[in-house]
Formats: C-alpha cells, sequence, structure tokens
C-alpha cells in the first residue's frame, strides 16, 4: 500500500519533533538557563520536571476541550518554566529567556530530508501545509528556514485558530486552508494523540512518525520523513 493514499490532495505536517527539533535539546537549553539563576540541575532532572508540569497543562486543555489563544500558551509555558525550574533566583527572567530562545531560528534544526521529500510530494501534484500547537512564534522561527518555504502559505497555528490539535476543531481548519475535504488530507506528525489520533478523529488519513520505534502497533507509522515516498 502507498504510504500517501491515492486519493490525497493535501499533505500537512506537525512542526516540533516532525520538520523543527531543538538543537541543543530543551533540558540542555533549559538547564543552562538554570545555572545562569543559580539553580544546577542535570538535563535529566530538567525532563523529568518538565513532564510533570507538561502533562498538568494537558489535563488543564482536556478540560476546556483543546480551547487554546496566544494568551493561554503564554499562560502554559509560563506554569511549565517556573514548575520545572522552581528553585532558580529570578523565575520571570527564566520564563523570559526560554520563551525568547524558542522564537529563534538558530534555537531550532530543520528534518535533513524535508527539501527532498517537499520537492516530491510537490512534483505528485500535492498542496502542502503545516499544522503545529505552537503560537506566534513559530512565525519567526519559519522566517529562518527557506527549507520549509514549501509549507509557508498554509501554516495553522493552534493559537490562531482558538483549537489545539487533537481537537476536531483544529483538523476542520487544516481542510479548510487546504481546500480539501478531510478525507482528502494525510497528517505527518509524530505526537500519536495530538497528530495521529486527532487527524484520524477528524477523518483524515494521518501518518505517525515514529523514529525510536515506539508505536509499533500503529498500521501507518514511519521512521523517518524520506519514507513517505516508498
Ligand atoms: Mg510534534
Amino acid at each position: 500500500m502507498p504510504r500517501v493514499p491515492v486519493h490525497t490532495r493535501a499533505v500537512f505536517f506537525d512542526a516540533v519533533g516532525t520538520l523543527l527539533f531543538p538543537e541543543p535539546s530543551a533540558p540542555t537549553v533549559y538547564a543552562d538557563v538554570a545555572q545562569r539563576y543559580g539553580l544546577q540541575l542535570a538535563p535529566s532532572d530538567v525532563r523529568s520536571r518538565f513532564i510533570t508540569a507538561y502533562r498538568v497543562e494537558e489535563a488543564a486543555d482536556v478540560a476546556t476541550q483543546w480551547v487554546t489563544s496566544e494568551e493561554r500558551e503564554h499562560e502554559r509555558w509560563h506554569r511549565i518554566v517556573t514548575q520545572t525550574l522552581t528553585g532558580v533566583s529570578d523565575p520571570e527572567a527564566c520564563y523570559r529567556d526560554l520563551f525568547d530562545h524558542f522564537a529563534r531560528p538558530a534555537a531550532w534544526r530543520v528534518a535533513p530530508d524535508a527539501t527532498e521529500v517537499f520537492a516530491a510530494l510537490q512534483s505528485r501534484g500535492l498542496v502542502l501545509g503545516m499544522g503545529s500547537n505552537y503560537d506566534a512564534r513559530l512565525w519567526l522561527v519559519l522566517a529562518g528556514f527557506p527549507e520549509l518555504a514549501a509549507l509557508a502559505d498554509r501554516v495553522v497555528i493552534s493559537a490562531a485558530v482558538g483549537v489545539r490539535k487533537p481537537g476536531t476543531g483544529f483538523f476542520q481548519t487544516v481542510a479548510r486552508i487546504a481546500n480539501c475535504e478531510p478525507n482528502e488530507v494525510l497528517f505527518v506528525g509524530d505526537d500519536l494523540n495530538n497528530d495521529y489520533v486527532g487527524a484520524t478523529t477528524a477523518r483524515m488519513h494521518a501518518i505517525l512518525l515514529d523514529p525510536r520505534g515506539d508505536h509499533t502497533h500503529i498500521p501507518h507509522r514511519i521512521t523517518k520523513l524520506s519514507e513517505l515516498l516508498t
């Protein structure tokens, strides 16, 4: 069976963890900022604190049925940073430093096979786009990556939509921007719930990017982007 179903007219990609990767890693960046503000934390400790704080915010979003906004995203990251870096001398400055850090293209790298994959999909006449649970900072990051220009005309950001992935309303906006029926859109992402389950619930086709083989029970999965072309 082809990776991209024959009836597909548009392919949308998640951003973070699919096309864009923090470099250095987020735990390393957090640990560096913590150290600047008097707190010694190993990246592994950052990671476990971060996951705990992140899950609390996920639960809050379940309770509001995935409603989001720029304000909500600032609130989310403020809480995650202050919880993760409890013990620093100036939590507000840490929050601002980290928020600003991840708005810079220099904080990110692009998947090495992205350009080749976009060109091949476009040569098949497919419309390309991006669907991200990020906020307005994504525009600043994208401005630094000509490799992602093929998607730039159709970027769907949850904070602007008002509903985040995995909410069905987010994917309905993706379909509208793609000018397609949901079942004509293929959504590619690395998050099982936000991307794969969210898109399939909205009647899209979905492929999970699963580089470490964490979800081998999922029928439609790839370990790298270029496998979309096989
Ligand atoms: Mg992702």
